[in-house]
């Protein structure tokens, strides 16, 4: 739990497809018929065949697949989901594969979920606003950052920890438990503190931090644990550059001192007690 893919990774498989398979014509689609988050429809080969892809977006943590024919699909990946591109698929497919579709230059992107807590959803474009999932969703931290004044205006009168308030997807859509600790590192703000007592220079503070967090990992093709790979298979490689997240007991880079981990919400959260101060 925890290591679940957050908007870096989304948004490495959201360009990584956008370069591979935009323009493409459906050619077909399979299904393993096995039900998802939901039952993935079983009208969907019918509807998408034929259908030219025209776009790739993203908000928050849900991909978004544009047809021609005003027809969207709606995608998000769940614990253990992930997209996986072929040029030329091969003969055997692994288990857990769930949607194929082939476009009519022979490529395939096949939707691979052995927890089967992925989404796949088709929606007609102009309805996308109103989408029972998509409706709820805060904005996006990479195309619409909410600043200072607008977080704080968010936070008011509200008692969850800041910590709880970064991964609240109707307030911002796309951060996650790893990214949420290392936002809240960099920006020397204890996860602890309410977020509806916070200051404007904190507020500041997270608002600059989010964007720089968040692109540095899209930069490096997000954080790999577990099972999030790249569309081609690679490994992200911001594990790397992770300053508290998993490394409990270690120094902190900037006081020495030992990252601690606490658990808030049921998911860890992982700081410095003497960088982020309380109340500082
Ligand atoms: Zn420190």
């Amino acid at each position: 739990v925890g290591r679940v893919p957050e908007l870096p990774e989304v948004e490495t498989v959201r360009r990584m497809l956008e370069s591979r398979v935009i323009g493409g014509v459906v050619r077909g689609v399979r299904l393993s018929g096995l039900r998802l988050r939901e039952p993935v429809s079983k009208t969907l080969p019918r509807r998408l065949k034929g259908r030219r892809l025209e776009s790739l977006g993203r908000r928050g943590k849900y991909l978004i697949f544009g047809f021609d024919g005003a027809l969207s699909m709606i995608s998000h990946l769940g614990m253990s989901g992930r997209w996986l591109f072929h040029a030329e698929p091969p003969a055997r497919r692994p288990p857990h594969v769930h949607v194929r579709i082939a476009f009519e230059n022979e490529a395939e992107i096949w939707f691979e979920d052995p927890r089967r807590f992925g989404l796949l959803r088709l929606v007609a474009t102009p309805q996308l606003d109103r989408d029972a999932s998509l409706r709820l969703l805060g904005p996006d931290p990479m195309t619409d950052a909410p600043d200072a004044g607008a977080l704080h205006a968010l936070a008011r009168g509200t008692r969850v920890s800041i910590k709880s308030f970064l991964l609240d997807q109707r307030r911002i859509a796309g951060i996650g438990n790893i990214y949420a600790s290392e936002i809240l590192y960099r920006a020397r703000v204890d996860p602890r503190r309410a977020a509806g007592r916070l200051k404007r220079p904190e507020w500041a503070a997270i608002s600059e931090r989010i964007p720089e967090v968040l692109g540095e990992a899209i930069d490096r093709m997000g954080t790999t644990f577990s099972m999030y790979r790249t569309v081609t298979g690679e490994m992200g490689s911001f594990g790397e550059q992770l300053r508290v997240y998993d490394r409990a007991g270690e120094a902190c880079g900037v006081c020495g001192q030992p990252i601690r981990r606490i658990v808030q919400a049921q998911r860890s959260t992982y700081f410095c007690a003497r960088c982020q101060r309380r109340g500082a």
